[in-house]
């Protein structure tokens, strides 16, 4: 923290619905006193030397904070606009990507036991982007997979165990099939579980967990489970359905140089600027992130007055309730 006992934390609002569930976050983290202090930041993509970039701005308060919290970004239309996701990845090397997925008391769905905590590596596998056309007709894509990336993400995943009270990690691959490639994703995660002798390891095909985890996921509430790109980017969005969808899930990109923490879902123009959305997910994003500072106390009172209000039905419009974003926002503040 900075002299005054405060953290500066980059807050990007972002489109559509952003500032309204941003606002949300501020309101409740002043009321609990959180001790952060928001820069706030626009990264509308900008043309800068020939290439699409997050404005200066933007990424200098990111590169001096090393923390932001992000709002939903409207994905601009047109040409030489590249994936402000991507350009963000890219540019603070985001190696880790974090989605917890919990059921909330309250809001009803075929499975109440759901909690399940997935990392997928971030920068490579078949997203390395390298494809090319070998003769008319025949296409090739290739899987790019590195122990260095296998070990940075691996070692995240068995930190993040430690510091989250999870007791296992589980490796999730088609190494039967990509023998090489998964083969040294696989070896990356057996070398580094020796640096952890207090958590178990163990490793479970992509296919066998999917149907495993639809069947009866309550055993994987005790574990993270760790995986290269593609199947990171299907199996969360899989867990995220479990729970409800992807309005109420979290996530984390966790990079060398700086980490960001954002709501998986999108910036909603149908509802935006009418006191309609629900930003729990952002709130549950900033929490991880307050877990992520240390910040243990602050994050379970904030968790525990979300899910007393939802449980109480209290909810937004998405949920089945009556609230509009200001309103629900006070309930979670009585319950502070
Ligand atoms: P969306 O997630 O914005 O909306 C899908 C549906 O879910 C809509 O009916 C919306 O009203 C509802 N919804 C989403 N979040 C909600 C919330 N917090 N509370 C209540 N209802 C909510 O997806 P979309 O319509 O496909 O995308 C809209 C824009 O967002 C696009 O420009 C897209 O590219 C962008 N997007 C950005 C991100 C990001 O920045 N991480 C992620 C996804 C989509």
């Amino acid at each position: 923290p900075g002299n005054d006992g405060k953290y500066l934390v980059t807050l990007v609002p972002g489109d559509g619905i952003g500032p309204e569930v941003s606002d949300a976050v501020k309101s409740i983290y002043k009321a609990a006193d959180v001790p952060i202090k928001w820069e706030e930041v626009d990264v509308t993509p900008e043309i800068r030397d020939g290439r699409s970039r997050i404005p200066l701005k933007a990424e200098e308060s990111i590169k001096k904070t090393t923390l932001a919290l992000k709002g939903p970004l409207a994905t601009p239309i047109g040409k030489g606009h590249v994936s402000l996701n991507l350009t963000l990845r890219r540019t603070f090397s985001l190696f880790a990507n974090v989605r917890p997925c919990r059921s909330i008391e309250g809001y009803k769905t075929p499975y109440d036991n759901v909690d399940t905590v997935l990392i997928r590596e971030n920068t490579e596998g078949e997203y390395s982007g390298i494809e090319h056309e070998i003769v008319d007709g025949v296409v090739q894509s290739i899987k790019l997979i590195t122990l260095e990336a296998s070990e940075r993400v691996a070692r995240y995943a068995f930190h993040h165990a430690q510091q989250n009270g999870r007791n296992r990690v589980t490796a999730v691959h088609k190494a039967n099939i990509m023998k090489m490639s998964d083969g040294m994703f696989l070896h990356a995660c057996r070398q580094v579980a020796k640096e952890y002798p207090d958590i178990t390891y163990d490793e479970d095909l992509l296919d066998r967990a999917c149907l495993r985890i639809v069947q009866d996921p309550s055993p994987y509430s005790d574990r993270v489970m760790v995986m290269p790109n593609l199947y990171g980017d299907i199996l969360s969005d899989m867990c995220a359905g479990l729970i409800g969808g992807l309005g109420l899930t979290p996530s984390g990109n966790i990079g060398k140089d700086a980490s960001i923490f954002e709501a998986v879902h999108g910036s909603a123009p149908d509802i935006a600027g009418k006191d309609m959305a629900n930003p729990t997910a952002l709130l549950l994003s900033s929490i991880m992130m307050l877990r992520h500072m240390g910040l243990f106390d602050k994050a379970d009172q904030i968790e525990s007055a979300i899910f007393k209000t939802i449980a109480n039905g209290e909810t937004t419009g998405d949920l089945g309730g009556k609230l509009g974003t200001k309103k629900f926002t006070e309930k979670i503040i009585s319950r502070l």
